[in-house]
């Protein structure tokens, strides 16, 4: 089965957010599963250093490409490369007014980025003579690749047997423009219909994503259901529930090639679920770096994040100082609202040697930390699935989550009476409740056997891309089924 997997980031050429781990990672796992898969993406600025960095070789393969299907004269050129240490091709696609800028989004029209990315892509893959089973495309940003695949591409032989996949990874972000756009997409003004793009008075590609796909799937079960909800389901959700047939939840996973504490070179010392002694060795590594009090048995609380109000910030802004005064010592490592900075940075000079405050964006630092803290905040408001819990635990750090999404699929509240859970959390949203789980956390940490048994709990609990590859794969397989009726 041939799958081209398109995404706007892709770690570690481009990364953002856990879109990127997600689109770097899954499709080395389904390629040891027997599938045949290739990623597209633009070739953004950064890549080239990035690549560099990682040890992957660019090559130019296509100079010019038109693209005869937008109301533009921009042509493309297609780079390849493969996933490091993978034999996994990843193909580029260059232009300089759209993917010229410094990060990834940002200092272009993103709505004409999108489209003219997600056009390009069934350009590139006519022009390389790739024909492929399944189109799987991520988020907003490549939502219309489904609309044009329906559309404009629908009667090409090129593509007649080609099922299309979308994966929401958050629902929060959805891609809403102007009507004017479907001109330079050339698309037709019938789909600026409530059946179809429109969204109260304006484009939503998102939601093109959603209505032109033969399979959806999100990135945890819970979430999965909770989407279908006025809740959680950002005014999609009537959208979702008359697709529910299809829908589909499936949880992320990381690399455990490359984030594996027995041999992580970003981190000071190595350890495994047998014998974890050397976390407390990047523990103190770790204090002496962020400028912490060298305290061996003073418990640390690790917080990495956009720092964005979906992450649970403003509950833990109302009790930070309370759970301070518990003789703890807080990290954070995130970027974001301003509101969110400033309150944290007051923190710092309030609890000095207790806290330190990175506002920065550094993926090395963040190893670090993942690996030298005692515990891991995660108390968000919804998170499709989240990545930082995951991180956490294969490293030994206890995530403290609320119970959403998710975190509500892979973080499982200790129990004394078996032994069994790997973590702590709340379902409520409310500081009272994030701060009954901190201290429950601490409660263990003090209760030695405990803490060693969450530990172990934690490093082994499953969550490895091959276990979700498996079901991206039958997930693929129900898509072809699907779109079987329109072949
Ligand atoms: P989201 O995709 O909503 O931001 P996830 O938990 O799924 O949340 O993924 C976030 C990813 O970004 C994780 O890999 C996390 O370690 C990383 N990350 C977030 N903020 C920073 C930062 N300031 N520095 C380094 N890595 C960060």
């Amino acid at each position: 089965m041939r799958v081209a997997v398109v995404s706007l980031e892709v770690y570690p050429f481009a990364k953002v957010g856990g879109l990127a781990d997600v689109v770097g990672a899954l499709p080395k796992a389904l390629k040891r599963h027997g599938v045949e898969p290739i990623v597209i993406m633009p070739f953004h600025k950064i890549v080239q250093e990035n690549a560099r960095k990682a040890n992957v070789e660019i090559k130019k393969v296509v100079d010019k490409v038109f693209l005869p299907k937008l109301k533009t004269n921009e042509a493309v050129s297609i780079y390849k490369g493969n996933l490091p240490n993978s034999d996994v091709p990843v193909y580029f696609i260059g232009n300089d007014k759209y993917f010229s800028a410094e990060m990834v989004y940002g200092g272009v029209d993103e709505a004409e980025q999108s489209i003219f990315f997600s056009n390009a892509v069934f350009e590139t893959l006519k022009t390389l003579d790739i024909q492929v089973d399944v189109l799987h495309a991520n988020d907003w940003q490549t939502g219309l690749v489904p609309v044009y695949l329906k559309t404009v591409y629908r009667y090409e032989p090129f593509f007649e047997r080609t099922a299309m996949v979308y994966s929401i990874h958050n629902l929060g972000y959805q891609g809403i423009f102007d009507k004017r756009y479907l001109d330079f997409a050339k698309l037709g003004e019938w789909l600026y219909s409530m059946q179809y793009l429109e969204f109260y008075g304006n484009l939503n590609f998102m939601k093109g994503g959603i209505v032109f796909s033969d399979a959806i799937n999100t990135v945890s079960p819970t979430y999965a259901k909770e989407i279908q909800t006025e809740e959680y389901g950002n005014k999609l959700d009537g959208v979702l529930v008359s697709k529910a047939d299809v829908l589909f939840g499936i949880l992320n996973g990381i690399d455990y090639s490359e984030y594996d504490p027995s041999k992580d070179p970003r981190i000071s010392h190595h350890y495994s679920a047998e014998d974890y002694s050397n976390k407390w060795k990047v523990k103190e590594d770790l204090q002496k770096e962020l400028g912490l009090e060298v305290i061996p048995d003073k418990p640390i609380f690790a917080l990495i994040s956009r720092l964005v109000d979906q992450k649970g910030l403003d509950i833990l802004s109302e009790i930070i100082d309370y759970m301070l005064l518990y003789d703890v010592q807080f990290v954070l490592l995130g970027t974001g609202d301003p509101k969110y900075e400033k309150r944290f940075k007051g923190i710092a000079s309030e609890y000095p040697g207790n806290t330190s405050i990175n506002i920065t964006f550094d993926v090395d630092l963040a190893q670090r930390i993942y690996a030298g803290s005692d515990f891991f905040l995660m108390p968000s408001l919804y998170e499709p699935c989240g990545l930082g819990q995951m991180y956490s635990m294969r490293y030994g750090t206890i995530p403290v989550v609320r119970y959403t999404g998710g975190l509500a699929d892979t973080v499982k509240e200790y129990d004394p009476a078996t032994g069994e859970g790997n973590g702590f959390g709340f379902k409520e949203y409310s500081s009272g409740e994030l701060l009954k789980a901190i201290m429950r956390a601490l409660f263990y940490y003090r209760k030695k056997e405990a803490h060693e048994r969450l530990i172990k709990n934690a490093m082994s609990t499953d969550v490895s891309w091959d276990k979700s590859a498996i079901e991206y794969i039958k997930f693929y397989k129900k898509s072809l089924e699907i779109a079987k009726g329109r072949f």
